[in-house]
């Protein structure tokens, strides 16, 4: 079979056994890689109604068929499993050398079940798998935790870890990768955690064989050559997604104060030019000549990569117009393994709620020092605040009551991402008909909506959304290629 290594590595952390199993050519075909595996397996393996943080889930890496060949932004893999947030499909894609490096031992997917019972790092290296005692890194971030298995197994190896959020079950924990690339927002990391597994460690040395080897390599070349002849490439080096924050602010869609508005009157501190002004450098996925990962330096000089969902929901969305202190807030949020979206959608529920006196603690808009602190005690489930938004807004908002679930921004248990929807209608049903939840990655609508006029819903916005979900959510998930370039 050529493209996939037609080899699927299961783990059963219980038993602590790999077994290699393959599949057919058919089944590379009908479901391609990334998602398109997770669901199939997840289909097959689980009964219905399991509980998602059981030893009877299973976890997925699963790469896409393109992966470790030389073709532009293709270093990604996707995390699923069934999802602790939502009780439905949950999964996420993470650009990380860990994609490739799976697919270099020699498998398309590692699909895990069982609990070990003590903490472990599972290595694989090509045929060989060892199940290891992590007793020493239990407890500690996803950077230390990183920083350590590359003391042992070298720079070049792939890994994929949780943080301290993870560990603790926090619903919408991520798996982390290089420092602040991660994946998994409806709960992935947590799902991890519950398996006692803190990281995973990929070294591999195969070649992967192509039909086309020749072929390949020149239509990866011209591909790459291409995207540096775009007239926006320079403008995209320089603030990647960023410039976002002030094309959201011009069409009122910039989540502001819990999404109660669309418009940040500090704005412009937060945004692309500010990010330009504090940037030291770029990171990005394996394979990608147009990384868009902006690091800075945060407000104790330390770097943190920036995105433009990470600053929104962690700027406007809570009231903070201080770049630095919410590049500290995102770095937080990474070595901890918290999602940021998500973060930032339960920091300001919490911030509404505490401005309508619904709960005892006092959390003002804007105000740094709680959110820092929110953010340890969410990743550690400590205290009375910290345990109820680790389970997320939409259990936050049953246990307080109030009417508060009309503020609590989420579909099926997972957060609104950073695009207010008051008016894109579109945009709305988007994130209402996401497979995971109110996630943007599905259907980016909103940017063709604000051109093709927002009023109202038409057979031609439908359309649109069905489109779009077929093309990002469909092909590029399983394919688990960059939709940027
Ligand atoms: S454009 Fe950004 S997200 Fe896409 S592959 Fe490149 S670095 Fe990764």
């Amino acid at each position: 079979m050529f493209g996939w290594n037609g080899k699927l590595l299961r783990v059963d952390l219980t038993k602590g056994r790999a077994v290699a199993d393959e599949y057919s050519a058919e089944t590379a075909k009908n479901y391609l890689g990334g998602r398109g595996f997770a669901v199939k397996i997840l289909w097959d393996a689980l009964k219905a109604g399991i509980d998602p943080l059981s030893p009877d889930n299973r976890l997925i890496f699963a790469a896409g068929p393109l992966t470790a060949f030389p073709v532009p932004s293709s270093g990604k893999l996707i995390v699923a499993a069934k999802s602790p947030l939502t009780w439905g499909y949950g999964d996420g894609n993470i650009g990380t050398v860990a994609a490739v490096q799976m697919r270099r031992a020699g498998y398309d997917a590692v699909v895990v079940e069982g609990k070990a019972k003590n903490p472990i790092v599972l290595l694989i290296r090509d045929e060989s798998v060892d199940f290891l005692d992590a007793g020493d890194l239990w407890g500690l971030g996803s950077f230390e935790t990183e920083r350590r298995l590359a003391q042992l197994y070298g720079h070049g190896a792939g890994v994929l870890c949780i943080g301290q959020a993870g560990e603790n079950l926090v619903k919408y924990a991520v798996v982390v990768s290089q420092e602040g690339r991660a994946g998994g927002r409806p709960g992935m990391g947590a799902v991890m955690g519950s398996k006692n597994l803190k990281a995973v460690v990929f070294i591999g040395s195969n070649e992967l064989s192509a039909a086309y080897p020749k072929e390949i390599k020149e239509l990866g070349s011209d591909a790459l050559r291409e995207v540096l002849t775009r007239p926006n490439y320079a403008f995209w080096k320089r603030q990647g997604t960023m410039s976002t924050i002030e094309w959201s602010q011009e069409n009122s869609v910039l989540p502001t104060r819990n999404y109660s508005e669309g418009v940040f009157r500090k704005a412009g501190a937060i945004g692309g030019f500010a990010m330009e002004k504090m940037k030291v450098s770029n990171r990005g996925c394996p394979q990608c000549n147009m990384t868009c990962g902006n690091v800075v330096k945060d407000s104790y000089r330390k770097e943190s990569e920036l995105d433009y969902e990470n600053v929104a929901m962690l700027g406007s969305n809570i009231g903070l117009g201080n770049l630095k202190s919410v590049a500290a807030l995102n770095r937080f949020a990474d070595d901890y393994g918290l999602d940021a979206i998500s973060l930032g959608n339960v920091l300001g529920f919490a911030m509404e709620a505490s401005e309508k006196g619904l709960i005892d603690e006092r959390v003002p808009w804007g105000g740094f020092k709680m959110a820092k602190n929110l953010i340890r005690d969410i990743a550690y489930r400590q205290g009375h605040l910290g345990s109820l938004l680790a389970d997320g807004v939409y259990s936050a908002s049953m246990e307080i009551g109030e009417n508060s679930s009309h503020w609590a921004m989420h579909v099926k248990g997972l957060e609104v991402s950073a695009y207010d929807c008051h008016t894109t209608p579109a945009m709305a049903l988007a994130y209402g008909t996401c497979s995971v939840g109110a996630h943007h990655k599905d259907a980016w609508v909103v940017s063709w909506e604000v051109k093709a006029g927002r009023k109202g819903y038409s057979a031609e916005k439908v359309e649109k959304v069905i489109e779009l979900q077929r093309i990002r959510g469909g092909v590029f998930e399983c394919l688990t290629v960059c939709r940027f370039p």
